[in-house]
């Protein structure tokens, strides 16, 4: 199997075409090494890349810009907390969250939402966070 196989991604922002750089392409230092990225062959003029996965440097999702990167980590933090608390585990909250939006397994990835599908989620996770409190 060749896990290391070339994945072809461009930039919803600009439409340029994405390239697998070494995180500290991007970050200057050596503060992620060995971590990857797919970055935008415009950047820095357009500042959008995703993360790789480790192992497979499959892209973790689509590229985005700051200001949706800044929403997926609102969005992460949003839904990490609603496992952390031990209101349920971490797989029974995909399985909510897949519910909650009619998402299959393999759309349930924070990394893939756009900005829209990021406040959906955190105002879903706020929601639940309040009706447990008061359950409780
Ligand atoms: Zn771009």
């Amino acid at each position: 199997m060749n896990i290391l196989k070339r994945v072809n991604i461009h930039c919803p922002n600009c439409g340029a075409k994405a390239t697998l750089h070494p995180a500290s392409f991007v970050y200057g230092n050596s503060r992620s090494a060995g971590s990857y990225l797919y970055v935008c062959d415009r950047y820095p003029a357009c500042n959008s890349y995703v993360a790789a996965h480790r192992t497979t440097r499959q892209p973790m999702g689509s590229l985005a810009d700051g200001e949706l990167r800044h929403k997926r980590i609102q969005a992460h933090r949003a839904f990490d907390r609603l496992w952390r608390s031990g209101l349920m585990t971490k797989k029974e909250a995909y399985q909510w969250m897949q519910t909650e939006f009619g998402l299959h397994e393999e759309q349930a990835h924070i990394a893939q939402f756009g900005a829209y599908m990021c406040d959906r989620l955190i105002c879903a996770c706020e929601k639940f966070r309040i009706h447990s409190a008061e359950a409780a």
